[in-house]
């Protein structure tokens, strides 16, 4: 099949000299610096973006504290709401544009960025809206003693926290600068945001249709640039909260500085190293499909997606013959092309990064099934399995964050349990498996901060996310979101 076609809205959104977005409209960047976008599938430039410097930084957290005490404090719940949905509607209508723009600068299938990255945004933003008109305090009665007959009353309100940074990667850029967009707007805050500056161009583009939605200039600014630009962001004394969406390195580093910059609020999501344990009664042929999904959906680079495979010893045999079958028939290529289904990986420096982990694979001789780098142009690599050495070989510990599992068998509970439980991330695990007995008695016992049964890699807004252990602090989604956001207000009462 050949390759969809490219609109010609976004060759012209590509070929734009892009500042950063400011205050409701584009603003040329302060310095000269750009940093170059390119095509993972071709690895030729797209687009560029600018570098965010110290003055960027503070122009666009001045405007985000300026709508947060007017414009957005200024509109009821039930507007913030109507402007949410205004705003899911324009990303429904210009999703095509917003799919591709995501495939052309991350490499994922064209069909994952229309159904999974811009249909999800869309879900979420809905969901979001939702909350605007249902975010509130309690009553409570106080029990001091009254000598005059006097009484008390006391009441709590949930306010604003203000000004957020929200720090996104480069992995699903448009969903989850939307996770911070929507938690942010429809609890009364006002954000900056710096997307990956690998993944810019569709945070740039929502940034657009939200004006276009009525959400007033300054509520959603975006600052481009690298780690240096979201630095400064963290350092404003007008920046209340920090929702950050990255790696275990840079959420320590993040949470540090938010702490040293009086006290900062911050959420972290961070990296995982997830386990799905395949159950000795599980019928293979059943859960493959859904299993091979979850895995390798954007080529592994899914913080949620399982890197090591637990298999009863029962099963072991016919797992990886299986398993190392079905991935070998995954067809390989441009992104563009709706009829392949594995793409490249997204940037050279990740590309470099999971190579290395296919190096040290190939000379401890533990490769099962895949292990190559394709040859030609692009960053692509073959979907792997891998058995390692034990639970202290790298493979087993890091996170590859690319399409590289380990395949383990176990025996007993114990020992699943041991190994699962044997790292220092904790975002999310999976049990496969008919008996619901021995699920429910495994599951408060597995380190994470979700566990899915014959299922894995979903995220629903309804359903709080976040993880224990390295892999973060904090809650995203449901109602968990609204402790981040808002600071508790007490207010007692005489009468
Ligand atoms: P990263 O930590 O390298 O970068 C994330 C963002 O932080 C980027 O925008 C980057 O420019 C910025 N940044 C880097 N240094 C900074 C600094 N010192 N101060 C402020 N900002 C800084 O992560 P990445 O490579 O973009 O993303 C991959 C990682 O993200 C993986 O570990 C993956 O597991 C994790 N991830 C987690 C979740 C989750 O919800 N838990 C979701 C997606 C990705």
């Amino acid at each position: 099949m050949s390759e969809v076609q490219i609109l010609h809205s976004v060759q012209q959104f590509l070929a734009r000299q892009h500042g950063h977005f400011i205050d409701g409209q584009h603003v040329a960047a302060d310095g000269l610096e750009r940093i170059e976008l390119v095509n993972p599938a071709t690895e030729q430039v797209v687009s560029t973006i600018a570098v965010g410097s110290e003055t960027d930084v503070l122009q666009a957290v001045k405007s985000a504290n300026q709508a947060f005490k007017h414009a957005w404090a200024n509109t009821s719940p039930y507007e913030r709401g109507v402007k949410l949905n205004k705003l899911a509607d324009l990303v429904e209508q210009y999703g095509e544009e917003l799919a591709q723009l995501e495939t052309l600068t991350t490499g994922k299938l064209i069909n994952i960025s229309r159904h999974l990255e811009v249909a999800q945004t869309v879900v979420f933003l809905r969901y979001f809206a939702g909350w605007a008109t249902k975010i509130n305090g309690q009553t409570m009665q106080p029990s001091i003693p009254s000598a005059n007959g006097e009484k008390y009353t006391a009441y709590t309100m949930r306010q604003p926290v203000g000004v957020v940074a929200g720090i996104v990667p480069w992995n699903f850029s448009l969903m989850i600068g939307v996770w911070k967009i929507g938690s942010a707007l429809t609890t009364g805050c006002t954000i900056v945001l710096k997307p990956s500056e690998f993944t810019t161009l569709s945070l740039l583009r929502l940034a657009e249709l939200a004006i276009e939605a009525g959400i007033p200039k300054g509520v959603i600014n975006v600052v481009t640039g690298k780690g240096q630009t979201g630095h400064f962001l963290i350092n404003s004394p007008w920046v209340k909260k920090v929702s950050f969406t990255g790696s275990v390195p840079t959420g320590i580093a993040i949470g540090q500085q938010a702490m040293a910059s009086d006290l900062t609020r911050v959420s972290l999501e961070l990296g995982g190293k997830n386990a799905a344990a395949i159950l000795a009664d599980a019928n293979i042929d059943e859960i493959l499909p859904a299993l091979l999904q979850a895995t390798f959906v954007h080529q592994g680079q899914v913080c949620a997606a399982p890197e090591r495979f637990f298999i009863h010893q029962s099963k072991y045999d016919e797992f990886t013959q299986k398993v190392s079958g079905a991935i070998q028939q995954l067809k390989i290529g441009s992104p563009l092309d709706e009829s392949n289904m594995f793409g490249p990986l997204s940037n050279k420096p990740h590309f470099e990064k999971v190579k290395h982990y296919l190096d040290l694979a190939h000379q401890n001789n533990q490769i099962i099934s895949g292990g190559q780098v394709l040859k030609g142009t692009g960053y692509f690599v073959e979907p792997t399995l891998l058995k390692v050495s034990g639970v202290d070989d790298p493979l087993f510990i890091e996170e590859t964050f690319g399409p590289v599992v380990d395949v383990i068998p176990f025996e007993t509970d114990e020992e699943l349990l041991e190994m699962m439980n044997h790292s220092r991330f904790g975002l999310t695990a999976s049990l496969w498996t008919n008996d619901l007995s021995k699920a429910l008695r495994l599951i408060p016992q597995i380190e994470a901060g979700s566990v899915w049964i014959n299922m894995h890699t979903f995220l629903d807004p309804s359903v709080p996310f976040g993880g224990v252990k390295a892999s973060g602090i904090g809650r995203e989604f449901s109602d968990a979101f609204i402790e981040a956001y808002t600071e508790v207000k007490s207010v007692m009462i005489r009468y």
